[in-house]
């Protein structure tokens, strides 16, 4: 047995492993393995009738149709992959057609060299279009190597399919080729690059999976903000590259044992979410919001005077106490309370700010609750502040007059 005829096994057999890998992943309820498995598996029940043929024209039928097959399945797994739409019809279409002039040729005009034309170029256009819809979605390493052994195997395609369709014309040249060690350097170069495509899959696939793994590890899923942890991390990820400056509010929701009690976990937990999208609302995009547990809430807001976010936290206090809960089933007022400290460069750091909003919000809870209070320059003394009726410019905020009384909504 020389090379050229063991070489014929490693496609289908590697394909085969990969293929039954990727169905393995299908049980851990990873969306895409299964288009994956299935576009493996037909690539390597295409490759398996090399070695083990059944007639030349069926094989060349079904071995067209596998191929096309796996190139649709390739471009589901790959659109999925991205969340890019799905384009069924178009593609489906696109087979459909494949599938009819396929048939004329193998069939009708039994020409072997139309055949091996047509269902390359069909694969390179299939999966060609599903690359081209998502090269733009490319935004780590992981997707980047996968997109790149795509685009390969698509080349490698059209270059095979190039040479044999316009340089290898006569039955002595195909004869010539098929025992050259260039044509073993192709097959090689092929089975390399269409074994690479499984691998970078596979690692794009695993990539996501962590990724989703940690976002969901860093939020908490009744608000759908970020968790203590989730919170550290931003925070890290946001001053590591400048220094750290801004503002944190706390709040945590007043009496809201009472809400529990009074009208069951289930209305409790609305609340909470509500008040979760009403900081939402009121803090930028830039802002890193977390729920650091049961209805208590911390926002770090980069490069936000004092003043600034006394102002927001007022904002959300004034809209959140102002909210009409008999839709949800609640008959009364529901008000939160609000602690505001500054994060100040090579100062105070975030945790230290962190503690000192937490001061001021002791402090609102214990002057009565529904209020913003905001913690001074040193955080040894607290403002009792009507932050909304503050004019203070940003740069004088840590000097705002003690207790200055702030009035509730
Ligand atoms: P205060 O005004 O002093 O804040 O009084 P409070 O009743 O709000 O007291 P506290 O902040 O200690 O109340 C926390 C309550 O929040 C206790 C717990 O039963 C409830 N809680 C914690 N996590 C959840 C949750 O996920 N959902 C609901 N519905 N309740 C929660
Ligand atoms: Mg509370
Ligand atoms: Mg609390």
């Amino acid at each position: 047995m020389d090379t050229n005829n063991i070489i014929v096994y490693l496609p289908p057999v590697m394909l085969g492993v990969v293929a039954f890998a990727f169905l393995l992943l299908w049980h851990l309820k990873i969306s895409t393995s299964w288009q994956w498995s299935a576009a493996f598996a037909q690539a390597g029940l295409g490759f398996a009738l090399v070695p083990f043929p059944v007639s030349p024209t069926f094989d060349i039928f079904v071995a067209g149709l596998l191929y096309i097959g796996a190139a649709y399945c390739y471009g589901s797994a790959i659109l999925l992959h991205f969340g890019a739409p799905m384009q069924r019809r178009v593609r489906r279409l696109f087979v459909g057609g494949y599938i009819v002039v396929h048939t004329i040729v193998v069939f009708i005009l039994e020409s072997l060299k139309a055949e091996l034309f047509l269902t390359d170029v069909a694969f390179a256009c299939l999966l060609g279009f599903a690359l081209f819809n998502v090269v733009a979605k490319v935004s780590n390493v992981a997707d980047r190597a996968m997109i790149i052994s795509g685009v390969l195997l698509v080349l490698d395609t059209l270059t095979r399919t190039i040479v044999f369709t316009f340089f290898i014309r006569t039955s002595d040249q195909m004869a010539d080729f098929a025992v050259s060690d260039y044509n073993l350097a192709v097959t090689v170069t092929t089975i390399t690059i269409g074994l690479s495509f499984p691998f970078t899959a596979l690692g794009a696939m695993a990539s996501a999976a962590i990724r989703r793994h940690r976002e969901a590890s860093e939020r908490d899923p009744l608000t759908g903000l970020l968790n203590r942890r989730g919170f550290e991390l931003a925070v890290y990820r946001a001053t590591k590259a400048a220094v750290a400056h801004g503002a944190i509010i706390v709040c945590d929701i007043d009496h809201f044992k009472q809400v529990n009690d009074g009208y069951g976990h289930a209305a409790g937990d609305n609340v909470i979410a509500e008040l979760a999208a009403e900081l939402q609302r009121h803090l930028g995009s830039h802002t890193v919001t977390a729920r650091f547990g049961g209805e208590e809430f911390v926002a770090f807001l980069p490069h936000t005077s004092l003043v600034e976010a006394s102002v927001i936290a007022q904002s959300v206090r004034i809209r959140f106490a102002g909210r009409d809960w008999h839709q949800a089933g609640i008959d009364r007022q529901i008000t939160a309370s609000f602690g505001v400290a500054s994060i100040v460069d090579g100062e105070v750091s975030e945790a230290a700010a962190i503690e000192c909003a937490d001061r001021a919000l002791y402090a609102a809870k214990t002057a009565g609750r529904n209020r913003v209070v905001v913690a001074g320059g040193e955080c040894d003394c607290i403002n009792t502040v009507d932050a909304g009726a503050v004019k203070t410019p940003p740069s004088a905020a840590r000097d705002m007059a003690v207790d200055s009384r702030m009035s509730a909504a």
